[in-house]
């Protein structure tokens, strides 16, 4: 989608667009805005995934969202195509794209904790591992992923699984409202009880609806967790064991295995580096005196080579973050939903990271359940809740000339596990098309989405994402100008 964005940018955007948005926005805009001549330039246009390497007309900073209202009614007036922006981790790269105006939300950053009411708002250029420090200073904590440097907005806006997903439920399951620019310009509250149609729409496919500029949580009590990683050779039987007892576990306990070729670690025996090995990631955010008991059958599966479980502050969890640090991973991701690891998908992961082709290639288990299975599926835009488990194929690079290669390696490895087109999650995906995108959401979901997107986006504004095209209404079916609703979608 990013590359369709890029393409149509180049050619449709008018020659001095941006310096006549500069001048546009006024001298009351407190915002920054960086041009391809601006010192930090090269620093801001480039986001996490450093294999996504393009050049944006201008990138915006607002500082507020009457400036984000400003940016977003400006860029349209101008024929600018628009880039939200936030942590920059999406793993598809949409938080950039050539030619494009970014709108960048990193100066926002206010927090409003209400530690009584157990409440929290935060403005959308907040990072996870920031906004976790901040509230659990206080004992309390909202659920996010397994990463501090992914943007709070992000993460949300397409579901959140993390630590806490079992006992907690996803983040879209704490969040309580958003403050939303949509596309005509409005600034909107969406809650359960404001406009509760555009707040269902955003717990999943938020990205497609606006820009959201503030977002209010439920907080949950939680200090320390029993946490560290458990490893052990990837046999058979360990593979096979992992859902089931997963699944069986409470849901204070959350475990993120990882299957990967053992590297080579003096900590690891010699001859099991270059072997299949699982690290058993796992969180207990339970009763102190309850966690070594959760985790005994976890450890029964197999003969741990090494394990770091510990009682650690939850913040822990989340490597330190560094908003400065130039990006130097490039990274191929896909994601699908399984009921099981049974024999045909083992034998098939098996193979894959035992190929020279991708050295450093990773798959990551999320058992799911608990919490998160307890909500209805048709609660929110995420609609998946009744899956067991799902599969993060991750295969990062150094070498940027590698780019291509990996990304059909990664591709096929998904192609051939999700044979017959398995359900997919937003917040993994890859740059995917949009035959993909429906993957993400139960086909009665897709379809709301897409009728949602008509009433609150119809043009297709905000369009660099796992994008949903507005439903074509029959007049402009029959159009056949090329701008018509719809036309503007990648389908
Ligand atoms: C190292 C790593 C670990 C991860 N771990 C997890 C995990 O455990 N669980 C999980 O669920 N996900 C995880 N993810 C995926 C991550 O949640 C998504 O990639 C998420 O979209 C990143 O958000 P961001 O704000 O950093 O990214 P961005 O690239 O800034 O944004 C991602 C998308 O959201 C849109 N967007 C961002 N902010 C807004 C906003 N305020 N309003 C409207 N649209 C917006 C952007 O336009 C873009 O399409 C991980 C990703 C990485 C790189």
């Amino acid at each position: 989608m990013d590359h369709a964005l890029a393409r149509r940018s180049n050619s449709a955007v008018p020659p001095g667009s941006a310096d006549r948005f500069v001048t546009g926005l006024g001298r009351a805009f407190k915002g920054r805005v960086i041009m391809p001549d601006t010192d930090d330039y090269h620093r801001a246009r480039r986001v996490n995934n450093a294999a996504v390497d393009r050049h944006p007309a201008l990138v915006v900073r607002p500082t507020d969202a009457e400036e984000v209202a400003l940016v977003v009614a400006h860029a349209q007036e101008r024929g600018l195509p628009l880039v939200v922006r936030a942590g920059g981790h999406s793993m598809a790269g949409h938080g950039t794209a050539d030619g494009a105006l970014v709108l960048d939300l990193s100066d926002m950053r206010g927090m409003e904790v209400d530690a009584v009411g157990r409440t929290a708002w935060a403005d959308a250029g907040i990072l996870a591992g920031e906004y976790t420090a901040a509230t659990h200073a206080l004992g309390l904590v909202t659920p996010f992923g397994d990463s501090g440097r992914v943007g709070v907005s992000g993460i949300t806006l397409g579901g959140g699984v993390g630590w806490l997903v079992r006992k907690h439920g996803m983040t879209i399951d704490s969040l309580l409202a958003v403050e939303i620019v949509t596309a005509d310009g409005r600034r909107r509250i969406a809650s359960a009880v404001e406009e509760p149609d555009l707040f269902w729409a955003v717990r999943g496919a938020g990205a497609n609806f606006g820009v959201v500029t503030r977002l209010q949580f439920r907080l949950h009590p939680l200090d320390d967790v029993l946490a560290g990683d458990i490893l052990m050779p990837a046999t058979r039987d360990v593979l096979r064991g992992l859902v089931p007892v997963l699944a069986a576990a409470p849901d204070e306990l959350t475990a993120m295995p990882i299957i990967m070729l053992a590297p080579p670690n003096p900590n690891i025996p010699d001859e099991l580096h270059g072997q299949p090995v699982v690290k058993l990631s796992v969180a207990w955010s339970g009763a102190p005196d309850a966690g070594e008991r959760a985790l005994a059958p976890l450890r029964a599966l197999g003969a741990p080579i090494s394990d770091t479980v510990a009682w650690q502050p939850y913040p822990a969890l989340f490597s330190p973050v560094d908003r400065d640090a130039e990006p130097t991973w490039g990274v191929s991701s896909r994601a699908l939903f399984v009921e099981d690891l049974d024999d045909a998908t083992i034998e098939v992961i098996e193979r894959r990271l035992t190929e020279a082709d991708a050295p450093d290639a990773i798959v990551q288990l999320r058992v799911l359940g608990g919490a998160m299975a307890r909500v209805p599926g048709d609660a929110t835009a995420f609609g998946w809740r009744d899956r067991p488990a799902l599969l993060w194929l991750i295969t990062p690079y150094e070498d940027m000339g590698q780019a291509a290669t990996n990304e059909s390696w990664t591709a096929a490895f998904h192609t051939e596990l999700a044979a017959g087109g398995a359900a997919t999650y937003v917040n993994f995906m890859g740059a995917e098309d949009a035959d993909v995108v429906r993957h993400a959401y139960p086909a009665l979901t897709y379809a709301r989405l897409r009728e949602l997107k008509r009433r609150y986006d119809p043009d297709n504004v905000f369009r660099a994402n796992h994008n949903i095209a507005p439903a074509v209404t029959m007049s402009a079916r029959r159009s056949s100008d090329p701008m018509a609703p719809g036309s503007m979608a990648p389908e």
